[in-house]
């Protein structure tokens, strides 16, 4: 590793703006107390509150001196900031929406935040970038009281509560078990390639919480419905007993994102070994809770280092366990994710980097092959089975194309499917209809008179005005 007085050495170089030398600047309008007095801190943004743990610019360059501004709370925040978390609950649509339905107010008005930051690190995220990788729990009573606002001056509260989660919605009160290792681990992520034995997993608080929350007066029920840590909740399933039988509203979303082995490293997810033990226990804890219940995976096409291989194996994976997704994403690089780098620098930018033996990472970027990916995962749709069908020809597995069930698309168009064909030929555009002004116009100019518009003509080149004419549909019966 590179030594840590060097390491300063280049970010100062890096950081170093036109008359700014070592010079940085910060969200919170009071200095944090990680930075020593006499470096000056204009009001701004500080990407070190943000980014993996790593020397600042203003740090001495031994370990003990580095900043860890990012890797845990600022210790100086201004007392207007305490107990921003338990604000009022949100305010509606501002009026000019016209009280129009807004799907997304819909979703969070009766949602209450619990957790901030994820120590998850998954490569196509910003949170843990943005929010930080140590967790920022919500105490119990604060969570509870809010419950009890939304619950008293929400409008039409049902009594359920539609989420109490976070980025994940398991990580409340979980943390490394050494907090000064916590300080100087530079680990992008705690749960990958496996769970930290550093990490305290015990999921014991965030089941009495639940249970006290249930039993507040005028609460019906409390869904979760954000995103779950799987691979984190096997290790309790105390916790995914509980969750299954009280708190998922028919379906329950997860992320394995892929099913195999090379996007998943450099997505930073565990395998789908964890994904099959979690779905084995969801299905025997709904069943002794005599419920119906789902799982909806989600699933990202053409992350970076994602192959067409990878993303047939998707589709057949889907296939055989009889998943017709209906929305899917494609990656799209976003600021501060470590993916983002990888899509750019078509390399792998979460291993050591060294001159001439950059991992490199497949990309796919072309429109041609995001549409592929995309049309993986939508393998049943029949308007994407032209250019699955050129694509496994390609890859030489025609043996996919066929019409039984160990097919993957059939090799004809179904009779039932509708709409011009995708790649196959122009679609035939109508005309747009022209208003009724532009009809009765072409009309009227149209008709020139048994002298075929010479007279007209004549008279305009003399200089006469052309009388005004009415259009025929318009002229009164005589
Ligand atoms: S030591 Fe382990 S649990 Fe602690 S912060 Fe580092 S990765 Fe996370």
């Amino acid at each position: 590793m590179m030594p840590p007085a060097l390491m300063d050495r280049r970010f100062v170089a890096s950081r170093r703006g036109p008359g700014r030398k070592g010079s940085c600047v910060c969200p919170i309008s009071t200095p944090c107390a990680a930075i020593p007095p006499n470096i000056s801190m204009p009001v701004g943004s500080c990407i070190w509150r943000a980014i993996p743990a790593r020397p600042a610019p203003w740090c001495s360059g031994t370990a003990s001196a580095t900043c860890s501004s990012r890797r845990r709370p600022c210790r100086s925040v201004p007392p207007s900031w305490i107990g921003c978390s338990s604000c009022p609950t949100p305010a509606p649509p501002h009026p000019s929406y016209g009280g129009q339905r807004i799907p997304a107010w819909e979703m969070i008005r009766h949602s209450v935040s619990i957790v901030r930051g994820c120590f998850g690190g998954c490569s196509f995220c910003a949170i843990t970038a943005h929010e930080g990788k140590i967790i920022q729990s919500r105490s119990e009573a604060s969570i509870l009281r809010e419950i009890a606002e939304v619950r008293d001056k929400t409008e039409a509260f049902t009594g359920v509560i539609s989420d109490l989660g976070g980025p994940s919605a398991n990580m409340w009160r979980l943390s490394c078990r050494d907090a000064a290792l916590q300080l100087v681990c530079r680990r992008w992520s705690c749960l990958h390639p496996d769970i930290c034995p550093n990490l305290q997993t015990d999921h014991g608080p965030l089941i009495a919480l639940y249970r006290k929350a249930r039993a507040l007066p005028g609460i019906r029920k409390i869904v979760i419905s954000s995103g779950l840590r799987y691979d984190l909740a096997l290790r309790s399933p105390a916790y995914v007993r509980e969750l299954v039988s009280h708190h998922v509203g028919g379906y329950l979303k997860i992320a394995p994102e892929h099913t195999e082995a090379g996007p998943l490293r450099l997505m930073l997810k565990p395998g789908m070994a964890a994904y099959d033990r979690f779905k084995a226990l969801f299905e025997r804890f709904s069943k002794e809770a005599g419920k119906e219940q789902y799982l909806i995976p989600y699933f990202i096409a053409a992350h970076p280092g994602t192959r067409d291989e990878d993303m047939l194996a998707l589709a057949l994976w889907l296939k055989r366990n009889d998943y017709r997704l209906d929305q899917v994403q494609t990656f799209l690089p976003t600021p501060m994710a470590p993916a983002s780098a990888m899509y750019h620098a078509e390399g792998n930018p979460l291993v050591p980097v060294a001159r001439g033996a950059l991992e490199r990472v497949v990309t796919a970027k072309g429109l041609r092959q995001r549409r592929l990916h995309k049309a993986f995962l939508r393998w049943h749709d029949p308007e994407n089975w032209p250019l699955l069908r050129e694509a496994l020809r390609h890859m030489g597995r025609t043996d996919l194309i066929g019409p039984s069930k160990r097919h993957l698309i059939p090799a004809g168009r179904p009779a039932f499917a509708k709409g011009p064909r995708v790649g196959e030929g122009k679609p035939v555009v109508p005309a747009a209809p022209r208003s009724r002004e532009e009809r009765e116009v072409k009309t009227f100019q149209g008709h020139r008179g048994k002298d075929g518009g010479k007279q007209a003509r004549g008279k305009e080149k003399a200089g006469e005005a052309r009388p005004p004419q009415t259009p025929r549909s318009r002229r009164p019966f005589a």
